[in-house]
């Protein structure tokens, strides 16, 4: 069993708080993702559970045992860096088998598990030349088959694939997501793209300044996010929060952006005040006058081929729809749009909480 827990992990630089009082668990064989903005902590969380840096406050446990103090390289964890990290004279067989040499395995054992690192990875034919002969793709399958045969209780991965280009990223994601479900190692991966940590991870855990503000599994942090910003940081294109206002009128109670009053059956929001209206882009579909929760002007149209964004002004606001492609659209047009009540989050005005 590899359960990692963190129970109250602090982290200060001198007076800086970095990380500030974390309590997780991450169940053994799991994929978790930590993500959050720049400076958010997730690295400096991830360097503690590897060793690299040292726990300020808490306890950190692997396989059940406090580990603050034991040495990186008694923690049984390997660690995939951004860089990669490889030996530039070295070929790649001689780089994915060094950790192995170094624990004195003999050179035929050696073989025999980087040519199976090498198969998983599909990097055979590559195994004889050196870093400097492999492209950025294919370091990073270097750099993972060094960790896999270590068979380590714990990978931990900090940002691996953002030094390379969109498309190799998404490649290299689905060989990550195959590695998972053929080893089962618990793994922590950081990541400031929470497209990759919702495509993934089991379950996705949201940082915000040195706290955890989220977690859970990806569909329910995009489907119930607790606050503004975890809203808006999960889905893309981002949610639109839009500033409204509750009345209650003869019709009942109401949310109004601009002048139009929205009903919305089944919601829970206070009789007056401000209020702010959370949609996704992806739930707001085209629809007659008589049926619109917003009428908007078509600002900006951005084609994609398989669908259209569509940004549009309400009452001074911006709203992005992503809409079917449609030759009608048209900027300067008006476009009237609706969402099912169940696809809007309302976030009290003054704290962004989930209401
Ligand atoms: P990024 O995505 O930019 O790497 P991050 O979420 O991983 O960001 P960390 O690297 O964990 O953020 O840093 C968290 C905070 O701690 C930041 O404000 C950073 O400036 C600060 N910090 C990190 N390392 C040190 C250090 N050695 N000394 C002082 N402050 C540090």
């Amino acid at each position: 069993m590899a359960e990692i827990q963190l129970q109250g992990i602090v982290k200060k630089y001198g007076a800086f708080c970095a990380v500030k009082g974390v309590d997780l668990e991450v169940e053994d064989g799991e994929f978790v993702a930590f993500v959050g903005p720049s400076g958010c902590g997730k690295s400096t969380l991830l360097r503690m559970i590897a060793g690299l840096e040292e726990i300020t406050g808490g306890h950190l446990k692997i396989a059940g045992k406090v580990v603050n103090d034991l040495e990186p390289r008694a923690r049984d964890i390997a660690m995939v860096f951004q860089d990669y990290a490889l030996y530039p004279h070295m070929s790649v067989a001689e780089n994915i088998g060094f950790g192995l040499k170094m624990r004195g395995m003999t050179a035929d054992e050696r073989q025999s598990q980087v040519a199976q690192a090498a198969d998983i990875l599909q990097i055979t034919q590559l195994l004889h030349r050196k870093p400097g002969q492999l492209s950025g793709g294919q370091r990073q399958r270097v750099a993972m088959g060094r960790a896999i045969v270590r068979r380590p209780k714990v990978f931990l991965f900090d940002e691996p694939l953002s030094n390379l280009d969109a498309k190799l990223r998404v490649d290299m994601r689905t060989q990550i997501k195959r590695l998972h479900g053929l080893l089962k190692t618990t793994t922590i991966y950081v990541t400031h793209d929470q497209v990759e940590a919702m495509t993934l991870a089991d379950r996705v855990v949201i940082l915000k300044d040195g706290e955890v503000v989220q977690q859970g599994a990806p569909v329910d942090v995009y489907t119930s996010p607790k606050t503004r910003f975890v809203g808006e940081f999960i889905g893309s294109p981002k949610m639109n929060v839009l500033d409204g206002t509750c009345s209650t009128g003869e019709a009942g109670a109401a949310i109004r952006i601009g002048g139009v009053p929205i009903s919305l059956p089944g919601k829970r929001f206070p009789a007056e005040g401000k209020i702010l209206v959370g949609v996704r882009p992806e739930h707001l579909t085209p629809c007659d006058a008589g049926e619109a929760m917003f009428q908007t002007t078509i600002d900006v149209l951005e084609p994609l081929g398989s669908d259209t964004m569509a940004i549009c002004m309400l009452d001074g606001q911006e709203l992005t729809a992503r809409l079917a492609p449609d030759p009608a659209l048209r900027p300067g047009s008006v476009l009237h749009l609706k969402v099912s009540p169940q696809d809007v989050h309302l976030f009290d005005a003054e704290t962004h909480l989930r209401l």
